[in-house]
């Protein structure tokens, strides 16, 4: 185990035993409004709407997070609010969350308390009326944990990535740029003489402190404005988990059109290229009021040559590469 900012971690998953562990980690869970809940063989969700919505997402130690950089309650929290960002972005209210995890052998029961407050703590700020349902625990050498989310439509339809029509207005909610500017700071100061993730380098630069690196650890989906763009006719949608450039290549192909944003409201840099900011990007037929929340960022056109164009210039729909771009500083 190597969460290493908790000096008094206590007993170890191992000696303590599944049950306890368990115990002590759903007494900490938001318990949400399931028809059956956590303790029988399935949680049992009403589903009003006669559909849900569906989807999961895995952060795996290494890949996708580093404990030098992130807190067992940052963890909790990200797991979490990926997976209400993905159900908001179909224009759904998140109704509940089953979270799977393996931990190695010798975690603190501790660390997987607070990983549960970080989650607790996401539902009650993004989604009060959501809860974990249910779960699994395993061991690993590796600290991995996947969520899967459900949602209701509220006798909407899914806004999906395909109905974007030209003429439609380009809009985003949330920031853009932040959580890429964040991860850049911890790959600059956040890292020892050999350049591993450190965290006495983290706490000793103040980058621990940044408030980048604190939307890269926990980003703050706007779940709401999701509901709010389906019910004002949002005609596409999807959350920015690989930056704006990505995604809007994503969502231009899928509905066959080109986006052209708008260069005096998009910089290069972070904001186009930067992911894991979670706002969500959607379009809007013209000559209506955007909703609360979203912003105007340009234009949907007639299909062309290439998916994003920034003032009528080619955007490289690749993602800003934070590993890529450190390298380069360093080499
Ligand atoms: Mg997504």
């Amino acid at each position: 185990m190597d969460a290493k900012d908790d000096s008094q971690p206590g007993p170890t998953v191992g000696e303590v035993g599944e049950l306890e562990v368990l115990d002590r980690i759903v007494r900490r869970l938001p318990a949400g409004d399931p028809v059956i809940g956590p303790g029988d063989d399935c949680a049992v969700l009403a589903a009003p709407d006669g559909r849900y919505v569906v989807t999961t997402d895995m952060m795996v130690h290494g890949p996708d997070f580093r404990w030098a950089w992130s807190s067992p309650e940052d963890i909790g929290w990200k797991a979490a609010a990926t997976n209400l960002s993905d159900v908001a972005a179909m224009g759904a209210t998140p109704t509940g969350l089953v979270i799977a995890l393996a931990a190695p052998q010798d975690t603190p029961v501790s660390v997987l308390e607070r990983f549960a407050d970080g989650v607790r703590l996401a539902v009650e700020a993004l989604a009060p009326a959501c809860g974990v349902v249910g779960g699994d625990l395993s061991t690993s050498s590796t600290f991995t944990v996947s969520v899967t989310a459900f949602g209701d439509l509220g006798g909407r339809a899914p806004v999906l990535r395909s109905g974007a029509e030209p003429g439609d207005v380009v809009a985003v909610s949330g920031e853009l740029g932040r959580a890429a500017r964040g991860l850049a700071r911890l790959f600059r100061d956040g890292v020892d003489a050999a350049g591993e993730p450190s965290r006495a380098a983290t706490v000793a630069s103040g980058a621990d402190a940044d408030s980048d690196a604190l939307r890269q650890r926990r980003p703050v989906p706007p779940i709401a404005d999701g509901v709010a763009a389906a019910g004002a006719g949002a005609t596409a949608m999807l959350d920015l988990s690989d930056g704006l450039a990505i995604d809007g290549g994503r969502l231009a192909r899928a509905s066959r059109v080109t986006l052209d944003l708008d260069p005096t409201v998009v910089e290069e840099g972070p904001a186009l290229h930067g992911g894991e900011d979670h706002g969500l990007l959607a379009t809007f037929p013209p000559g209506m009021p955007l909703p609360a929340g979203f912003r105007r960022i340009g234009s949907v056109r007639e299909r062309g040559e290439h998916d994003v164009l920034r003032g009528g210039r080619p955007v490289p729909t690749s993602g800003w590469d934070p590993y890529a771009d450190w390298d380069g500083a360093a080499g």
